[in-house]
């Protein structure tokens, strides 16, 4: 455990924006910097297999010590921090021993930390956190989870009277994306089924997230002279306010929450000639996300009929799917994961994630694959911390899987 906080703040100190603009893999250099630390480390801790791909793709193997065949358990994290929000030089600081009081990150900017706004500071009084200096993100997402998960197999290499299968760890670029798990080669990764270290808060395990697509609508307009326009103009802007009132205004995300889904308008800009609006579509329940995608159709197509066909054309596309379908199949991976969380004296949280994760296309793609914490909180934000017990307690966690997958096997 002693290298773990060192570990992280070094991984932390690494700029590993994404960017969506980029056409490579990785999408930046950074990556490409942390993931040869990476590789070495896991040379050095004593991994076997150790395989860094040209697109950034690290993985290896912990060689099982047992001779009974045990299911092949892989341990996932991304290298990639948020576009959202500058990671130029971060500065993780360690409070120690959490006092309940504000935490003034940034004098200067009066950047502040406190328990009044952010309530689950009060879960931490007397522990150690790690926090930001103000200025950026802190990369606890998912570096807390790269830092767990290297920490738990050098436990293991360590304890060699811990018996347990072979373990696969893989670390990806440009999750934050979207783009996480396009060149992942999981007939490489050959395992039995993994888990993604990429979730919030101490407990938290996620196998439910939302279906999803986007939608691209255009509308085409007709600009005259606004003196002489009777029965001629045709406003663009005004066809997509229309479109947006007819839908329904209540199923969107700053009115639900849990399993409820929506529509989200995310950008749109227009003149009277033309508009465009780009809505994305979210929903837990499969039926519930195909009646929204169609009740879109279905207003575009009567509008069509109000103001003249091909007025309004629109693409939309799946992005995602929700992970249970696969993962109700296998719910003994599930268990396994309940299971060693009481084993490390973790409570279980199992929470649906209102968006989605690289474990949800690896699920589709023949990879059941879990969600658990890293432990962070406030993720993408200068406002972003880590409890240090939490982040020890993600790599008991993942000892404790290994350990009791191949006590489980064995009977
Ligand atoms: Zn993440």
């Amino acid at each position: 455990m002693e290298n773990l906080v060192g570990r992280f703040i070094k991984y932390a100190k690494i700029n590993t924006l994404s960017d969506e603009n980029s056409k490579t893999c990785p999408s930046t250099k950074g990556q490409l910097e942390l993931v040869n630390i990476l590789a070495q480390e896991l040379k050095d801790i004593g991994m076997s297999e150790i395989d860094l791909d040209k697109h950034g793709y690290l993985m290896a193997t912990l060689p099982a010590n047992i001779k009974d065949t045990v299911p092949t358990i892989g341990f996932i994290a991304h290298l990639d921090t948020s576009p959202d929000i500058t990671a130029k030089n971060v500065e993780p600081r360690i409070i120690e021993q959490y006092f309940g009081k504000n935490i003034i990150l940034n004098k200067k900017t009066n950047i502040v930390l406190s328990p009044k706004e952010f309530l689950d500071l009060n879960n931490y009084i007397g522990q150690s956190i790690i926090t930001t200096d103000g200025n950026t993100l802190l990369g606890a997402d998912d570096k807390a989870g790269i830092a767990e998960i290297i920490t738990a197999v050098e436990y293991l290499i360590k304890h060699p009277e811990i018996k347990h299968g072979k373990i696969r760890v893989a670390f990806n670029p440009d999750e934050e994306i979207g783009r996480g798990t396009d060149k992942f080669d999981i007939k490489k990764f050959n395992v039995d089924f993994a888990y993604t270290v990429d979730g919030g808060p101490l407990g938290e395990l996620e196998y439910e997230n939302f279906n999803a697509a986007r939608a691209k609508i255009t509308i085409k307009g007709l600009n005259v002279h606004p003196g002489s326009a009777k029965n001629k103009m045709k406003n663009s802007m005004l066809v997509a306010m229309e479109l947006n009132s007819m839908l329904p205004g209540h199923q969107s995300p700053a009115h639900t929450e849990g399993y409820e889904g929506f529509y989200h308008l995310t950008d749109i800009s227009g003149s009277v000639d033309s508009t465009t609006v780009n809505y994305i579509i979210r929903d837990h329940d499969k039926s519930k996300f195909n009646r929204k995608k169609d009740l879109l159709i279905r207003i575009i197509d009567h509008l069509n009929l109000k103001y003249g066909p091909r007025t309004i054309k629109i693409t939309m596309v799946d992005q995602y799917y929700n992970m249970r379908e696969i993962i109700e199949l296998r719910y003994d991976i599930v268990n396994l994961a309940i299971k060693a969380m009481n084993a490390a004296g973790v409570a279980p949280k199992i929470v649906p994630i209102r968006g989605g994760t690289d474990g949800a296309k690896l699920s589709y793609m023949g990879l059941p694959c879990p969600n658990i914490f890293a432990g962070g909180h406030n993720f993408h934000s200068k406002y972003e911390y880590v409890p240090i017990k939490s982040m020890e307690k993600a790599v008991e966690v993942i000892v404790k899987i290994a350990e009791l997958n191949a006590a489980q096997s064995e009977k």
